[in-house]
């Protein structure tokens, strides 16, 4: 979702937006579908267990190609070659992220089909008039697949080149494909951020954010419902008998609800980050790693309230509009330290919601001061990086 500049035209940036389509295969497309997913995960372990090999054996990093697998596994001629490239690419890619920054990514795993998500990604090729994906009116034309029904929720804008599209299979059964496309547009202009068009969010487990001036994103009365409901599966799943028919029953609509609640997420977190983004100039936030936050709550689920999705859709969103996220690191002081007088309090208790500074007697609410810390460290990370270098 990254505007990069394109060379000999200044005003002009690539934009990625995504079109996810529901595709609705036939038997011999979805056939089709499932052993892509299964050559994808073969070939994925093959590169990574020789890779391990390898570097045992030579001290080198290197992976091979799929092309070297072909000879002796002749069942991934079968499917997209693009779909095995991609795996590589990927592969590729996750070992240079490990490289660059170990603590943050990981040694890549390998897939297990129990554990991992059914889905492929292919890139489409452009050769003059024809390329190798494109859509029609109601469907999706891939190679080895051929035309695949689908429903669009709406259509790509005149200009929009479609670069790559991957297919997933839910849980539930269900097939989508995300059409990635690049699309050219005019850089926006940037917008410096004055004080009192910045505002600093604090993470919050109960309301997704607290701002500097008090107010809180509440989850959706819809979607506490929904989460009551699944929930009261859940313990309906706990009584009933494994294996029963009952039991297949409830996984299934357990599966479904839990569907319906990433949607319903996915959703209310698109309109806080569309709203804010409107309203300010500038956005202020930790720079929080969600792997110490859940540690530091012991383990609990704080993926589920999407914080990280709704930071990377802030910055999107806002560097759309030219406009700013500013990061505060996450090791920097924001919760002891008085917004008022800058005095740290290091008695403060980890429960403690509301506090008085021993030292100037301003009132606080535990998350407000925090947010208020974070915006005051993000205008003065801003303000420092902008000034000329002293010499
Ligand atoms: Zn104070």
């Amino acid at each position: 979702m990254k505007g990069n500049r394109q060379g000999g035209q200044p005003d002009r940036v690539t934009q990625y937006n995504t079109i996810k389509v529901r595709l609705y295969p036939t038997p011999a497309q979805e056939e089709l579908f499932q052993k892509t997913f299964g050559c994808c995960r073969y070939i994925w372990n093959r590169m990574l267990s020789d890779h391990e090999r390898f570097y045992i054996e030579t001290d080198a990093h290197f992976i091979p190609t799929p092309a070297k697998y072909k000879k002796e596994a002749p069942f991934l001629k079968e499917v997209d070659n693009q779909a095995l490239t991609q795996e590589y690419n990927q592969l590729s890619q996750a070992f240079r992220n490990f490289f660059r920054n170990p603590a943050a990514f990981g040694y890549p795993k390998f897939k297990r089909k129990k554990d991992d998500r059914d889905s492929f990604t292919a890139c489409n090729h452009v050769m003059g008039t024809s390329a190798t994906i494109y859509t029609t009116r109601d469907g999706l034309r891939m190679t080895k697949a051929g035309l695949i029904r689908a429903k669009f929720p709406r259509r790509p804008r005149s200009g929009w080149r479609l670069t790559r599209v991957t297919v997933t299979r839910t849980k539930t059964g269900k097939y989508y494909g995300c059409l990635l496309y690049a699309c050219p547009v005019r850089r926006p202009e940037p917008v410096a951020p004055a004080e009192e068009r910045t505002i600093g969010l604090k993470y919050s487990l109960a309301h997704l954010y607290v701002t500097d001036l008090g107010d809180a994103a509440d989850p959706p009365r819809w979607l506490r419902q929904s989460q009551e409901r699944l929930s009261a599966i859940q313990k309906k799943l706990s009584r009933a008998q494994p294996g029963s028919r009952n039991y297949q029953e409830l996984v299934q609509n357990y599966r479904l609800l839990h569907e319906h609640i990433a949607n319903q997420r996915r959703d209310f977190l698109h309109k806080e980050s569309r709203r804010i983004t409107n309203a300010w100039d500038a956005v202020c936030i930790r720079g929080d790693s969600l792997r110490a936050i859940s540690e530091e709550l012991g383990g609990s689920a704080v993926r589920d309230t999407g914080f990280g999705m709704f930071r990377e859709m802030l910055r999107y969103k806002l560097e759309r509009q030219g406009k700013q996220l500013l990061e505060v690191d996450r090791l920097s002081p924001t919760t002891k330290v008085c917004s008022a007088c800058g005095a740290v309090n290091e008695t403060l208790s980890p429960r403690a919601r509301r506090w008085v500074c021993p030292v100037c007697g301003a009132a606080h609410g535990r998350d407000v001061n925090a947010a208020a810390n974070i915006k005051a460290r993000g205008l003065g990370k801003y303000q420092s990086e902008q000034a000329p270098a002293a010499c």
